[in-house]
C-alpha cells in the first residue's frame, strides 16, 4: 500500500518559506491576516474546514482572488485516526468538493486535524495525490493563546530556507496569532525570505 509523504519542511536551495493557516475561513480574523499579506505582497496557504467554506464562501473567494492557496484540512475536523478508511475518504472528498465549488480549484495538499494520522490516512492521502503537510514551529501552540512573544520567539527559532510555519486564522480569539504575523511577515521579508504558497515551496524541493 503506497503512502503519502509527510513534510515538516522542504529541502530547497532557495530562500523561501511557506506560512500556513488552519481552521478558517473566519469572517472576523481571516481578512485581518489577508491585509498583512497584501501589504507586503506575500502569499500564504490556508488549510480550511469544509464546514467553514460552506458558511463563509465570500471570505474564501477573497483569499483566492488575492493569490493564496487552499489546502484540504478535512470537512468536519474530526480525529482522523479514529475513523474508518471509508470515513477518512469521505472527509477528504467532501472537503475537496466544497473547495472546488467555492473557488473552482482543487486543493493539492492535506493537513490532518490535530496533526493526527495513521497508515490508512496516509494511503487515502496518496489516493487523492495529497502530500501531508505538518510544520516546523508546532511548539508555538498559537491556538492556545500562549502570548504573542512566545509565538514570535518559537517561530523565529524555526526560520530557515524551506520552513513550513503554522498559525491559526480560525477557532476562537486569534489576536495573538495576528499580532505575531504582523511582526514576523515584515521581519522575514527584511531578512530576504520570499513568502510563497506550499505548492510553490514543494516545487523547489531538491533531493
Ligand atoms: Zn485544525
Amino acid at each position: 500500500m503506497k503512502a503519502a509523504s509527510i513534510f515538516n519542511e522542504v529541502k530547497t536551495a532557495d530562500k523561501l518559506l511557506a506560512i500556513t493557516f488552519d481552521d478558517g475561513p473566519n469572517p472576523e480574523w481571516t481578512p485581518q491576516f489577508l491585509r498583512v499579506f497584501q501589504q507586503y505582497g506575500a502569499k500564504a496557504t490556508f488549510y480550511v474546514h469544509g464546514t467553514n467554506m460552506e458558511k463563509y464562501p465570500d471570505v474564501a473567494q477573497r483569499m483566492d482572488e488575492e493569490g493564496h492557496e487552499f489546502g484540504n484540512h478535512s470537512y468536519s475536523h474530526p480525529h482522523m485516526a479514529s475513523l474508518s478508511k471509508e470515513e477518512q475518504t469521505e472527509e477528504l472528498r467532501r472537503a475537496e468538493q466544497i473547495i472546488v465549488a467555492v473557488i473552482g480549484k482543487r486543493p493539492s495538499t492535506f493537513r490532518p486535524p490535530y496533526l493526527e494520522y495513521n497508515d490508512d490516512l496516509l494511503a487515502v492521502c496518496e489516493q487523492f495525490g495529497y502530500p501531508v503537510i505538518h510544520a516546523t514551529n508546532l511548539d508555538t501552540r498559537d491556538w492556545d493563546m500562549p502570548g504573542t512573544e512566545h509565538i514570535v520567539n518559537v517561530t523565529r527559532a524555526e526560520v530557515r530556507a524551506g520552513s513550513i510555519l503554522l498559525f491559526h486564522d480560525g477557532f476562537g480569539d486569534r489576536s495573538q496569532s495576528l499580532a505575531a504575523i504582523q511582526i514576523l511577515v515584515p521581519e522575514l521579508i527584511e531578512q530576504g525570505f520570499k513568502l510563497v504558497t506550499i505548492s510553490e515551496l514543494l516545487a523547489t524541493e531538491t533531493t
